[in-house]
């Protein structure tokens, strides 16, 4: 028989057990949906986006939970998905769930999301060269991680740049053609431009806090960040002779853009941009040209004249976030309408993406898997193009990077002790309520990948898309660059 104070012991105890419970499951829940914050996406869907599966070559290949089985033909594609439809467990839906791939003496780590139910798409194009020396059989291991075996897709991306082709590479700031094709404008040094638009003078933040100081001024700024984007390419050996940089102001592109549009008084006379930093660029960039949308289209319609560019290379303009990225998709398209281009192609990368700044997942150095479009109604593309990076490749897109004073965390940093205690505590919560300690959109970590990503687009289709009414000779009442593919459909048409 249970005397009295024995039951109360007992249910104290069984209300802690529960209280405990009730606790454990709403961090857990709370931690989920941090999670879900984190990613921007909900990882019980689908992320094998349309136009990839419609713009390469598809085979079906046999995949068991231990392997898959490449055919020979896998080995000339320029990139390699396979297609798994994974389930996460129990424990996968809190902890970092992961697919290990090997072939030959070659291996990668996929990182997964928590919680993840749906069709994903896996890089294999770092294990191609290792195809031969195993066989085909590329093993999988899953942590926290189970996908469904039989016949399974296998997507080869065929899309090639000719040895021919003249490359024009357009980034919006300094870091950003380095971050997006640093592997691509290396690959084909020879034959590439890299162009940056602005200063990147709006950073100011780095330059200042590792002295504790003042912040720098602007056009002190400006003259680091210029230098870095003229100098980053040539670790790729892209001579400077065809690096440049227009010398724009940083993050003024969408207003000056907007104050194109409206018409520019003639009070208002924009002022001259740095002729002392124009003047480091080589001769196919004009000396002189002001602050105004005007003069960034026409300094483009010139470098277009001048260089030619089969290819090129630009942020995606439905993708991105950034309005200076989005301004700078919408100059080109106005320069190439402009300079009269109906050939060449252009290739649409993504630095910023509107779900997001934590893709890709996982460390540095890892595979860079196919951008999440889901829920975001994209102009179909008319292929895909990727770039792969060896590790040699990578770790020189590392000290490129890394040279980019933006992105370096310097050591040493001078900090109030009260603000060194607030980071270690911001940094402790995120260790406990995430399982990371630091912020996952650190660029160094997400852009140094074995790929490089690009939507591919005719420069006329792209110009249509991008310029909606605009290109049907120019008499469109509407002055509004339409970004919606279903309002361009009518300019893609004619
Ligand atoms: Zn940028």
């Amino acid at each position: 028989m249970i005397d009295f104070p024995s039951a109360l012991l007992w249910f104290l105890i069984l209300a802690a057990f529960g209280v405990a419970g009730i606790a454990s499951a709403l961090v857990l829940r709370f931690r989920a949906r941090c999670y879900v914050a984190l990613i921007g996406y909900d990882p019980r869907q689908d992320l094998v986006p349309d136009c990839l599966a419609d713009r390469v070559e598809v085979i079906a290949v046999r995949c068991t939970s231990e392997f898959v089985r490449i055919p020979p033909m896998a080995h000339s594609a320029s990139a390699a998905y396979i297609e798994l439809d994974f389930r996460s467990t129990m424990l996968g839906q809190h902890l970092d769930p992961c697919l290990a791939l090997a072939a030959g003496d070659g291996s990668l780590r996929m990182p997964i999301e928590r919680g993840t139910r749906g069709r994903r798409l896996i890089p294999l194009t770092a294990l191609l060269p290792q195809l031969l020396s195993s066989d085909g059989r590329i093993a999988l291991h899953g942590r926290h991680l189970a996908w469904s075996s039989g016949w399974v897709r296998l997507h080869l991306v065929r899309e090639a740049i000719a040895r021919e082709d003249a490359i024009l590479v357009v980034a919006p700031h300094p870091d950003d053609a380095e971050i997006a094709a640093y592997g691509l404008y290396e690959a084909f040094a020879d034959q590439a431009h890299v162009l940056t638009i602005t200063t990147g003078d709006a950073t100011t933040k780095p330059y200042s806090t590792n002295l504790g100081r003042e912040p720098l001024p602007r056009a002190d700024v400006a003259q680091v960040r210029v230098a870095d984007s003229l100098a980053a390419p040539l670790i790729a050996g892209i001579p400077s002779s065809r690096i440049g940089n227009l010398c724009y102001p940083d993050g003024e592109l969408a207003a000056l853009r907007r104050a194109g549009e409206q018409g520019r008084p003639e009070d208002r006379a924009p002022e001259r941009l740095p002729g002392r930093l124009r003047a480091l660029n080589p001769d196919w960039i004009p000396r002189q040209a002001v602050k105004s949308w005007t003069s960034l289209v026409d300094d483009l319609v010139l470098v277009i004249e001048r260089l030619k560019p089969d290819v090129i290379v630009a942020p995606c303009p439905w993708i991105e976030t950034h309005p200076d990225h989005v301004a700078t998709a919408q100059a080109v398209c106005e320069a190439l309408l402009r300079a009269k281009r109906r050939d060449g192609q252009l290739l649409f990368y993504i630095v910023h993406p509107y779900f997001s700044e934590a893709h890709p997942l996982g460390p540095a150095g890892g595979p860079a898997p196919v951008p999440n479009m889901a829920g975001r109604t994209l102009p179909m593309p008319d292929a895909v193009f990727c770039q792969s990076l060896t590790p040699a490749q990578m770790a020189r897109k590392y000290c490129a990077l890394e040279g980019m004073r933006d992105l370096r965390a310097i050591a040493g940093e001078a900090r109030p002790l009260a603000k060194a205690w607030l980071d270690l505590l911001r940094r402790t919560i995120r260790q406990l309520i995430l399982g990371r300690s630091h912020p996952d959109t650190d660029l160094l970590r997400r852009s140094i990948r074995s790929e490089e990503f690009f939507l591919v687009y005719s420069c006329t289709r792209a110009v249509a898309l991008v310029l909606g009414d605009r290109v049907a000779g120019e008499s469109g009442s509407r002055n509004g660059i339409p970004l919606d593919p279903e309002t361009s459909k009518a300019a893609v048409a004619a």
